[in-house]
């Protein structure tokens, strides 16, 4: 579902982010993807959503559920395609504040109905019961009247991801979603994402800094380093050696 093929991406011209990326993911995979700040996770991601592209001239490509996002032509549409699949998760939330938990996740819908709709925040009576639903999946139903920011940062994340659900993502992409959390928010989030990944084989690629959460959760670990591609294996395989390699042993011991 997600086909990177030497993608360079350079920030102001000489900070090379990205130094020819080549990965694919599969339907119904969980990857962790690891590596330093300042490696390139959150770059990476933002690719595989659409939300940036490659250097322009480079050869690279960046193809999601079958559609290349890479080339500049038909790109806005293409974009948008895709982009309505791709369910995308942030350290800081983003929910609305003002509003309810139900219509935060209601949102999730806007992609798919008619716009004036979703601006007056008109939705059916049966997008109203699939939100609800989509929150119970995460254990929120009994929040959904509550304003957002009245929730817990991990309640909150709960709800993002409730709102992906609504957006019948196919593509789960997060960043680092539980990086502002503590650890047992940490793993009720990731107690979900991997559920969703088990249950309904979504695809879910994860940037995560904490090492031990991607070896529990992911199959497989991509870790960046510099901006190319460092490791790319089972998690179990990450031993302390490659570790020490890619964070440098003075940051092990951090996390
Ligand atoms: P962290 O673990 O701190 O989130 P990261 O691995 O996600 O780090 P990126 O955010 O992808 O790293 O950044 C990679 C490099 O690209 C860094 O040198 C960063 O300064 C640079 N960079 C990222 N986004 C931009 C941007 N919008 N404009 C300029 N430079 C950027
Ligand atoms: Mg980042």
């Amino acid at each position: 579902v997600v086909q990177i093929k030497s993608l360079h991406k350079t920030f102001n011209s000489s900070n090379r982010a990205l130094k020819g990326i080549d990965l694919s993911v599969l339907k119904g995979e969980m990857v962790a993807l690891i590596g330093p700040s300042g490696s390139g996770k959150s770059t990476l991601l933002r690719h595989m959503a659409g939300l940036t592209w490659g250097d322009r001239g480079g050869q690279g490509s960046v193809s999601i559920l079958g559609e290349t996002i890479q080339k500049q032509g038909k790109l806005a549409h293409t974009v948008r395609h895709s982009r309505a699949k791709i369910g995308y998760i942030f350290q800081q939330f983003n929910l609305v504040n003002r509003m309810s938990v139900i219509n935060n996740v209601l949102m999730g819908r806007l992609g798919r109905i008619s716009s004036w709709r979703g601006t007056l925040g008109i939705f059916t009576q049966e997008e109203r019961s699939l939100a609800l639903k989509a929150l119970a999946r995460v254990g929120m139903e009994k929040y959904a009247y509550q304003r957002a920011d009245t929730l817990s940062g991990g309640q909150q994340q709960r709800v993002a991801i409730a709102r992906a659900l609504m957006q019948k993502a196919e593509i789960i992409l997060a960043d680092e979603p539980i990086a502002s959390l503590d650890p047992e928010s940490s793993r009720i989030v990731m107690d979900i994402l991997k559920d969703i990944n088990e249950k309904d084989g979504k695809t879910v690629i994860v940037t995560l800094h904490q090492v031990e959460y991607a070896r529990k959760y992911c199959g497989r670990a991509v870790a960046l380093k510099n901006g190319e591609l460092y490791f790319d294996g089972p998690s179990e395989e990450l031993s302390d050696k490659r570790l020490a390699n890619i964070y440098g042993a003075s940051q092990l011991s951090v996390d």
